[in-house]
C-alpha cells in the first residue's frame, strides 16, 4: 500500500528563531502514531541547519525547497545537493510553479536536477500543474502529460519509484480555491495512467502522487481519501502548526481505510 505524505513547504517564509517555534509546535501537537503516513517539512535554506537538529529523534523528514544541478563550484546564490544532505535533507521540492514562473524553470531543466536529485539521494518531489487559462480551454491534460513525460525523461522505472510527483493545479495555489476532490482524482489518474504507459502499471501503483493548491484542515480529508491523492503538498496551512498536524491527523485517519 502506497503511503500517505504530507510535505509543508514553507515558502520564503519563517526566520530561524520563527522556524524553531513552528518545528517545536508540531511536535508538541503531532502525538498520534504516524503509521503509514510520512510527514516532511521543507523550512528555507536559513532555517534547515537549525531544524535539523531539532528533529533528532523524531520520525518527521527534512526536505528543501529547491537545489541546483552541480556539487559545488562557482554558481552563485545556488545550493547543492550535496549540500542539502549535508544538512540532513532527505527530500527536495523541485520545479514548484513558482520557480517556473519567476525564474523560468522549464520541465527540461526540472529533470536535469530530478536526476541530480535520485543520484544525490534525495527524494524529489516534481510540481505539475495547469493554469487558470489552461483549464479554461480545456487543455489541462495536455499540458500535465508534457510536463510529467518532460520531467520524467531518462529516469528509470526503479528511480522513479523513489520519486514524488505533486499535481498543483497553479489556479489553485495560494488563491484558497481548491480543486474538487474529483478534479483533482482525474488528474492524479492520468498522471498515474502516464506513468504506467511509460514504465508499467505495477510502477506506476507505487508511485506517490501528492496534491497541492489550498489544503486545509477542513478539505484536507475529502481530498485525501480519493484512491489516486497519496497524500499533500501544503503552503499556507503549514506556516501554523495546529492546522498542519491536523491535516497529518486527516492523513493517518484515511490511510487506515
Ligand atoms: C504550495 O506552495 O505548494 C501550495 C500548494 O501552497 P498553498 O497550500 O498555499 O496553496
Amino acid at each position: 500500500m502506497r503511503p500517505k505524505i504530507i510535505a509543508g513547504n514553507w515558502k520564503m517564509f519563517k526566520t530561524p528563531e520563527e522556524s524553531k517555534d513552528l518545528i517545536n509546535g508540531i511536535k508538541i501537537k503531532l502525538t498520534v502514531p504516524l503509521g503509514n503516513t510520512k510527514v516532511i517539512v521543507c523550512p528555507p535554506f536559513t532555517s534547515l541547519s537549525l531544524v535539523q537538529a531539532l528533529l533528532t529523534g523524531s520520525s518527521i523528514a527534512l526536505g528543501a525547497q529547491n537545489m541546483y544541478l552541480e556539487d559545488e563550484g562557482a554558481f552563485t546564490g545556488e545550493i547543492s545537493p550535496k549540500m542539502l544532505r549535508s544538512v540532513g535533507c532527505t527530500y527536495v521540492i523541485l520545479g514548484h510553479s513558482e520557480r517556473r514562473q519567476y525564474f523560468n524553470e522549464t520541465n527540461e531543466f526540472i529533470n536535469r536536477k530530478a536526476r541530480k536529485a535520485l543520484s544525490s539521494g534525495l527524494t524529489p518531489i516534481i510540481c505539475v500543474g495547469e493554469t487558470l487559462e489552461q483549464r479554461e480551454k480545456n487543455i489541462t491534460d495536455q499540458i500535465v502529460t508534457t510536463q510529467v513525460k518532460g520531467v520524467l525523461r531518462e529516469i528509470s522505472s526503479s528511480e522513479v519509484e523513489n520519486l514524488i510527483i505533486a499535481y498543483e493545479p497553479i489556479w489553485a495555489i495560494g488563491t484558497g480555491k481548491t480543486a474538487t476532490p474529483a478534479q483533482a482524482q482525474e488528474v492524479h489518474l492520468l498522471i498515474r495512467k502516464i506513468i504506467g504507459q511509460t514504465y508499467s502499471w505495477a510502477t506506476a501503483e507505487k508511485v506517490v502522487i501528492q496534491y497541492g493548491g489550498s489544503v486545509k484542515p477542513e478539505n484536507s480529508r475529502e481530498l485525501l481519501t480519493q484512491s489516486d491523492i497519496d497524500g499533500a503538498l501544503v503552503g499556507g496551512a503549514c506556516l501554523k502548526a495546529e492546522s498542519f498536524v491536523t491535516i497529518v491527523e486527516n492523513a493517518i485517519l484515511t490511510s487506515k481505510k
